[in-house]
């Protein structure tokens, strides 16, 4: 069986990895020749999407997934027509507009930030009426890692995040959430409909982006655990998801509240390479396979931690005990993601130091 991958990224790369040992084989849609999943099967596209260039793709693989969301809803249709895809595009559609989830939050029940939907600087001012500040305003489309937002603190920004992000429009504007950590629950549903969830993640942020997860996170009961597993078997099964799904929460004094979903294998999973019986990623490819499901058990308490901007040393990293380095063959620049680090240990505590001697040897020393 071949896999066609919408996206050439690390996520394309660590499933195809995580996959080949079923001799399955893979083609990625990516334009860069050059990216991260390039030595792991044929890469095809070009940055228009031409139609021969879908077509080939189509042509290239059995069955269809895809390794990030912000690819437009029309080229995956385009190879829905003929071949499987999963997850399906309406778990794409979903996923890609933060207008949509908050309506899918809302129909299932699953406590989300009040929002209001903006198209104008006179909106936006309105829901600084009648949402208070701070407000997060954020992009409906397009943005990750932070980007594309605007925390209005005081009364006289609305003007300036208007012009910042309205190029961006339709926005949304969310009330600010006031919680203790944000923590994240990824599970995968098989075509069968079974699903598994792996533990929570804590995951914690450094300038708007992942800069590690630790898993299980601490101090998490089990109806804690519960209501998160809750949540997101009712997106799944809402949107007849096949694959990995991810949801990203902020956890409260009330409980805790929707961020966001993403429809795909996420970066508070790679822990599960090491820490789980079946990582997410091989969850991801069984699911779209067609094959029994792994489970989603942690092994160990993990860490992730990214490498963002600049590589350490690897023989700093490999004479940590249990450290484990991922690289994902891209060149440094700042703020970019080029790989990541898991931990596991026997306990919290020594998972806490090892974590502090990866924070050492990591050349922008990021306050882990
Ligand atoms: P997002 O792109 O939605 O994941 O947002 C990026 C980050 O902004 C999150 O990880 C939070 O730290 C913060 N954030 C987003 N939405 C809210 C909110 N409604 N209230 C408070 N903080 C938020």
């Amino acid at each position: 069986m071949k896999i066609g991958i919408f996206g050439g990224g690390q996520l394309g790369r660590m499933m195809a990895l995580a996959a080949y040992p079923f001799n399955l084989s893979f083609s990625f849609y990516e334009s860069a020749a050059n990216c991260p999943s390039a030595p792991l099967g044929e890469v095809i596209g070009d940055k228009e999407a031409s139609k021969a260039s879908l077509d080939a793709f189509l042509a290239s693989a059995d069955v269809f997934t895809y390794e990030f969301e912000n690819i437009p809803v029309a080229w995956v249709e385009h190879i829905a027509q003929h071949k499987p895809v999963y997850p399906s595009v309406k778990s794409l559609a979903v996923s890609q507009n933060r207008l949509n989830e908050k309506q899918l939050f809302a129909k299932l029940g699953i406590p989300a930030a009040a929002y209001h939907q903006v198209c104008s600087q006179a909106d936006l001012q309105q829901a600084v009426d009648t949402l208070g500040l701070p407000l997060v305003v954020k992009t409906t489309m397009g943005g990750y890692d932070g980007k594309g937002q605007f925390v209005i603190r005081q009364a006289e920004q609305v003007a300036q995040a208007w012009s910042e992000l309205q190029a961006g429009a339709p926005l949304i504007a969310e009330a600010f959430i006031q919680f203790n950590r944000e923590l994240s629950i990824i599970a995968v549903r098989a075509q069968d409909g079974e699903t598994r969830c792996y533990p929570l993640a804590w995951n914690t942020h450094h300038q708007g982006i992942l800069s590690h997860s630790v898993v299980p996170a601490p101090q998490v009961d089990a109806a804690t655990q519960a209501q998160a597993e809750q949540y997101i078997t009712a997106i799944l099964h809402e949107l007849n998801h096949v694959g990995v799904l991810t949801l990203e929460m902020f956890q409260t004094d009330q409980g805790l509240y929707a961020n966001e979903t993403a429809p795909r294998v996420h970066n508070s999973g790679h822990w599960s390479i090491e820490g789980a019986i079946c990582s997410q990623f091989e969850n991801h490819m069984r699911a779209v396979a067609g094959l029994p499901l792994g489970s989603t058990q942690e092994l160990r308490p993990s860490a992730m931690i990214n490498i963002i901007g600049q590589h350490p040393k690897t023989s700093d990293i490999l004479a940590i005990p249990e450290a484990h380095l991922h690289l994902y063959g891209k060149t440094e620049r700042v703020g970019r993601k080029l790989g990541h680090i898991t931990v596991t240990a026997d306990c919290l505590d020594t998972l806490n130091t090892r974590i502090q001697q990866i924070a050492a040897v990591l050349p922008n020393k990021m306050a882990l």
